[in-house]
């Protein structure tokens, strides 16, 4: 049987480019096939009926119809534009980071998550209405890090197995969890990690998102945990933006 030439598809749009004179490329996350791009005839035309529907931050549904290199957009609607991440520049500058670490984590046509789509959805959702953005973006990272497996062991010690005490730790990167002080002499690449960041990074793990949020760290304990978060991310970044080179190479 032949391949359908066209098929449907829910996406958030993660962002787009501009094509040509008039047309645009978007990169979306899609609920069936995962990251894929798509091209939008005329979508920088003014009077472009699909161009409100292809903005960054929105969750569409699309026709699309197989192209020669990249499927065509034939017909978009949009589910919800996530209206209130547009006007506040916090908000805007939350979804901005959640959508990119997506992007940078997921690759075209690596088939389709699920569990991934539906977390980027919620959490643009909450964004939008909930009060706390800074409690929304941890628990996604936390979700991410689940969904991508990358999930940190933060209930043992990630070199001796055992169960960790209420007492300064260490975090390492490169084992993906926190470290005992007894085993910490002497390894390389550790990070301090105090009780309360460690507490709070385990509640994010351990509970649903309903629980989660109730989360109320000081200001101190919220920029240990996003240190941590931001630089474990940018750790496993380094690693595995390194293996698409890494195979291009081989294969060339
Ligand atoms: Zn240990």
């Amino acid at each position: 049987m032949a391949e359908p030439r066209s098929f449907r598809a829910e996406a958030v749009v993660l962002r787009h480019a501009d094509w040509g004179e008039a047309d645009r490329i978007l990169t979306l996350y899609t609920r069936e096939h995962g990251k894929l791009r798509a091209l939008v005839k005329g979508a920088r035309k003014i009077r472009s009926r699909k161009a409100g529907h292809v903005e960054p931050f929105t969750h569409i549904t699309l026709q699309l119809a197989k192209g020669r290199d990249i499927p065509i957009v034939t017909q978009v609607e949009t589910l919800d534009a996530y209206l209130p991440l547009r006007d506040d520049l916090t908000r805007t500058g939350y979804a901005a980071y959640v959508l990119e670490l997506l992007d940078r984590f997921t690759y075209d046509h690596d088939g389709g998550n699920l569990s991934l789509f539906r977390l980027l959805a919620d959490t643009l959702g909450r964004l939008c209405r909930g009060p706390e953005p800074w409690v929304v973006v941890r628990y996604y990272e936390m979700r991410l890090l689940d969904y991508l497996g990358f999930r940190p062991r933060l209930f043992a010690c990630a070199n001796c197995g055992r169960e960790i005490e209420a007492e300064e730790q260490f975090f390492s990167p490169t084992a993906g969890g926190v470290i005992c002080p007894r085993c910490g002499m002497g390894l390389p690449r550790l990070w301090p990690i105090s009780v309360e960041t460690l507490k709070y990074l385990r509640h994010f793990q351990r509970s649903g998102y309903s629980e989660a949020s109730r989360a109320r760290p000081t200001p101190e304990v919220r920029k240990d945990v996003e240190t941590l978060m931001q630089a474990y991310f940018t750790y496993l970044l380094e690693r595995s933006l390194n293996t698409p080179g890494f195979l291009k190479q081989i294969k060339s």
